[in-house]
């Protein structure tokens, strides 16, 4: 082991440990160290950088206790993930392979990994009062930063294997191009190291680390996805929040439907985020009826377990006047993918008051359900190319049926392919849709539509039986 300075932990390890006398912490080659510099090198370890050191592992333990009393999780357990520096991971590989080192014991036969998750989990256990476990909802994640023989060791690396370290001809373009040592990163030192030759290994020179190790931690917790139907009983209230190139911003926080429903949500769970996504959308004056729109919701990082579907349900529906939600349930991050997929084929039922110009001709109205299903053309709306290309697609209407109000107003019901504009079908936007109702109706009269709901999102949603509501006792079940 000349010319290798290890801690008192990793020399327990070694066989030989007979080196540790005095009650020095340290040994050292040089023998150099002295009375005053011994607390601070006490942490000085070629291997393991001090991470094993227990003064150390206890500040660090300390550390993620406080900030565990500071977040309210309310969890009893956790999953611990340790990065170490990737210095320390190619020093591992390469003891390996050293058998000139005469290393036996824990230290030979143990990984490292498990070494120092086995150093770290009492201490965090007793400063936490979580119990580190191998499968829990919370993940801590401690990295050690050491960064001080990245340069040496890339040199190293760089004489036996310089095609691994090439710059990719992007990054050199760069005015400052990223040092060559951006280039050694964990995986590389593994796949170099299964590659590397034992008398190469013997020529590596284990120095001992100057700077202690700097040590962070991030607690996240896995996240909820939630799925449910959202009705929307107002002519006056957005899906989504308005952005900048949307018109007439509004710019009332909690003004739409998504804002709402994530704003409680992030309230009850302590959320770092929400993420809300819906199987299309209507416009701000399209009331959604019947069972609602599709709808998921992501919550990162939760804090607290969710109270029982049905009492988000009935909070949130008493909370707000314009909007029910209904079907609440957890389901899997693939499961709230369905939700983007396949967007082209669901069909949605619509109603709508219309306005004709010419007296209603009742005939010509109920003539009007032999004349679906229908392909329609339709250009990009006016109202929308602000933000939409201008692009002519075909449209599908499944079925149409009328039925006279008075002498100038109809209610129509229409069955089409998602992605179809409604309005525009009426009204026939200047031509740009063709053919239009008017066209069906009465090429000679001009329709208009003054209100439209949405009565169906044709979704099996949320999937699997949506009649059978079980409530999740504890919502954050996985
Ligand atoms: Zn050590």
């Amino acid at each position: 082991m000349a010319g290798m300075t290890l801690c008192s932990v990793c020399e327990r390890q070694v066989r030989g440990k007979a080196k540790v006398e005095g009650g020095a912490s340290t040994s050292t080659v040089d023998g150099a160290t002295t009375t005053a510099a011994a607390a601070a090198a006490s942490e000085a370890c070629a291997l393991c950088f001090g991470t094993l050191n227990p003064q150390f592992v206890a500040r660090v333990a300390a550390d993620v206790g406080r900030a565990v009393k500071n977040d309210f999780y309310d969890v009893k357990d956790f999953v611990l993930s340790l990065n170490m520096p990737v210095s320390l991971i190619l020093r591992e590989e390469i003891v390996k392979m050293r058998d000139d080192l005469g290393f036996a014991g824990t230290l030979a036969s143990v990984p490292f990994r498990i070494r120092a998750i086995d150093a770290y989990i009492g201490a965090l256990y007793e400063a936490t009062g979580l119990r580190p476990t191998k499968c829990s909802n919370l993940n801590l994640t401690i990295t050690f930063c050491n960064d001080e023989f990245l340069k040496p060791d890339c040199d190293f690396l760089l004489d036996h294997f310089p095609d691994e370290f090439i710059m990719p001809a992007k990054k050199m373009r760069l005015a400052e191009p990223p040092p060559i040592e951006s280039l050694l990163t964990k995986v590389k030192v593994l796949s170099i190291a299964s590659r590397l030759q034992a008398d190469v290994a013997k020529k590596f020179n284990f120095e001992t680390p100057t700077n202690n190790c700097v040590s962070s931690f991030e607690l996240s917790r896995d996240p909820i996805f939630l799925a449910g139907r959202y009705c929307k009983f107002s002519r006056n209230l957005p899906q989504s929040p308005w952005t900048a190139d949307d018109h007439a911003g509004s710019g009332i926080v909690g003004g739409s439907v998504s804002e709402q429903v994530c704003q409680f949500l992030k309230q009850k769970s302590l959320a770092d985020v929400t993420r809300f996504t819906a199987s299309g959308r209507e416009d701000i004056d399209v009331r959604m009826l019947g069972e609602g729109r599709p709808f998921a919701v992501q919550l990162v990082n939760p804090r607290k377990k969710l109270p029982e579907w049905s009492t988000i349900e009935q909070e949130i529906n008493r909370t707000f006047n314009d909007i029910r939600v209904s079907f609440l349930r957890q389901v899997t991050r693939a499961e709230a993918d369905i939700l983007k997929i396949g967007e082209e084929e669901k069909r949605k039922t619509y109603t709508a008051l219309c306005y004709s110009s010419k007296r209603v001709d009742p005939v010509m109205l109920a003539a009007l359900q032999n004349k679906a299903p229908l392909e329609l053309k339709q250009k990009t709306p006016v109202r929308v190319l602000k933000r939409r290309p201008l692009i002519e697609r075909p449209r599908n209407i499944f079925q149409m049926h009328a039925l006279p109000i008075d002498d100038h107003h109809f209610q129509l019901r229409l069955t089409t392919q998602a992605g179809t504009y409604v309005k525009e079908f009426v009204h026939g936007d200047f031509g740009r849709t063709r053919p239009s109702l008017a066209d069906l109706i009465d090429p000679e009269s001009e329709v208009d539509i003054l209100e439209l709901d949405v009565e169906m999102v044709d979704l099996e949603w949320p999937p699997g039986n949506i009649t059978a509501q079980q409530p999740v006792p504890n919502g954050l079940a996985k």
